[in-house]
């Protein structure tokens, strides 16, 4: 059977009511990413790197899934084997529309979670400030907690997965994403098929190389893409 690879990014939410990250002004929320979102952010800005991210995960608690997510966890249901669900997304919307955890790779972290600096274990405390714990370090080892979010700069482990699904599809399946960290007309081009979903043309991705393109909301252009991938996996 082939294989498909769906990658998302913040657009995919958008139309859930969390905000998309660039709009060409280098913020986030009104924060300023290389403050709150970068290597050693940790070590130089603590106390608002953590506010920001308490404040994310009190965000996404009320966002529901929209049909875009549905969509692609119910293809998942039907096709487990032959789809890969890979997202840039820290929130939690593909799994408040039924997937679990581990039938879906969050390449950038999730905001849900917090992980240990020292010993890496990662505790989730859906939606509150970290703050709140009652434990304030590492229940097993007393190390330091912080977000388990990728930030810029610092390794991606989960890449590794990336790589692996990129290398064994033969159709990848592009949602909501600028293409400013991760190339994804590269990836168009490893692959015999591709699709490309967003609202508009990126500065950073050349919809040239990709088989199909639709510049739509997500939620309009996913039945099409749904279809699509069914057609595909049928042949
Ligand atoms: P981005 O913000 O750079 O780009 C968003 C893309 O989505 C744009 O190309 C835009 O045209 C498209 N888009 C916007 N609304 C859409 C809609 N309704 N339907 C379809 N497409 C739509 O996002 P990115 O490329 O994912 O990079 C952002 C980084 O920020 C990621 O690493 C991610 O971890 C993080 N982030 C995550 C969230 C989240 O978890 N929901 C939100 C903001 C940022």
């Amino acid at each position: 059977m082939p294989k498909v690879l769906i990658l998302s990014g913040a657009g995919i939410s958008a139309e859930s009511g969390i905000s998309t990250f660039r709009g060409g002004d280098g913020l986030w929320e009104n924060h300023n990413i290389q403050e709150i979102c970068t290597a050693g952010c940790l070590d130089t800005n603590a106390e608002a790197t953590k506010k920001f991210y308490d404040a994310r995960r009190a965000d996404i608690k009320d966002k529901e899934p929209n049909h875009a997510h549905k969509t692609i966890v119910e293809l998942k249901q039907r096709f487990p084997h032959a789809i890969s669900v890979l997202t840039q997304n820290v929130d939690d919307l593909f799994e408040k529309a039924g997937m679990q955890r581990d039938e879906i790779v969050h390449l950038h972290g999730f905001l849900r979670e917090l992980r240990c600096r020292e010993c890496a274990m990662v505790l989730d405390i859906a939606y509150g400030a970290q703050d709140a714990l009652t434990y304030k370090r590492c229940p097993s080892c007393h190390g330091e907690l912080r977000p388990n979010i990728v930030f810029f700069g610092e390794a991606a482990p989960e890449y590794e997965k990336l790589i692996h699904a990129l290398n064994e599809c033969d159709l990848i399946v592009v949602i909501g994403t600028s293409g400013n960290v991760l190339d994804v007309t590269y990836f168009a081009q490893l692959s015999e098929y591709s699709i490309l979903n967003n609202l508009e043309p990126s500065d950073a991705i050349d919809d040239r190389y990709f088989t199909k393109v639709y510049y739509s909301k997500a939620t309009e252009a996913i039945d099409s893409i749904a279809e699509y991938i069914e057609e595909f996996l049928k042949e």
